[in-house]
């Protein structure tokens, strides 16, 4: 008996040493051309969502059913501006400990990024730019809120991101500064709000989006920073909205 149980446990630690099966990196896929967003279904199996998919995103916000939704509770704190460029977004890995409570559940922050030019478009209108913060439940269930990006005054609060965007795709490092998620936002917090999914391969629905229906400021010269990164842009056009509920909720 006691033979066995130590071989059990040599083999456990063969298995646990040997050298693991690299995962397979996901597809290659762009914002134009022949890998583009009209695309992405066919360039593989795991991406077929993104054309089937019935519930994607972004959508054109029209038309909203305006209701008194229980609103945000919002608990971000400062974190650390911990920046990668992945060649598709710049993205900032939140310290974990901030998240969001939306009808009982809580949606922890896992990380910030945008987008330019913006991804949603309100009546057809279009923005220079969208930032998406992302949360995760417990339960694995995501959490995205929208902050649609304009030009205007400067904005010192996003100047801790602007200033330190990697120029090529990079690990994440810590750029020594830290950011408060809670100081993106506008200061009026209603929110549109609808099931929709990843705008980016794999597509995946069941996101709830949190789009805010006030625009946050940014100067010329901050959204020139942001759209000069990538070259085509990095959006995703207006998908169907198909059969989906849309709300405003319209009591701050
Ligand atoms: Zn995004």
């Amino acid at each position: 008996m006691k033979a066995l149980s130590v071989l059990v446990l040599i083999l456990m630690w063969f298995s646990a040493c040997a050298p693991q099966q690299a995962e397979p990196a996901s597809p290659h896929w762009t914002y134009e051309g022949e890998e583009g967003p009209s695309h992405w279904g066919e360039l593989n199996e795991s991406y077929a969502t993104c054309s089937v998919g019935k519930s994607q995103s972004p959508i054109d916000v029209a038309n909203p059913s305006a209701q008194d939704l229980t609103n945000i509770s919002f608990h971000y704190q400062p974190s650390e501006v911990n920046i990668l460029n992945n060649g598709h977004t710049v993205q900032v890995n939140y310290d974990s400990g901030s998240y969001v409570e939306l009808d009982d559940t809580r949606y922890d922050v896992v990380q910030f990024h945008y987008h330019a030019p913006g991804e949603h478009t309100i009546g057809d209108e279009s923005f220079p730019a969208e930032l998406h913060i992302v949360h995760r439940s417990a339960e694995g269930n995501l959490a995205v809120v929208g902050i649609l990006l304009q030009e205007g005054t400067e904005n010192a609060a996003y100047q801790p991101f602007i200033s330190n965007l990697p120029v090529e795709k990079t690990d994440a490092k810590d750029a020594g500064v830290t950011i408060n998620a809670m100081d993106l936002l506008p200061s009026m917090q209603t929110t549109f709000r609808y099931s929709g999914s990843l705008t980016t391969p794999p597509c995946t629905e069941g996101v709830n989006w949190l789009l805010m229906t006030t625009p946050v400021e940014l100067s010329a010269q901050q959204l020139t920073a942001l759209d000069s990164l990538f070259e085509h842009g990095n959006n995703r056009p207006v998908q169907p909205k198909n059969d989906r509920t849309l709300m405003e909720d319209n009591t701050p």
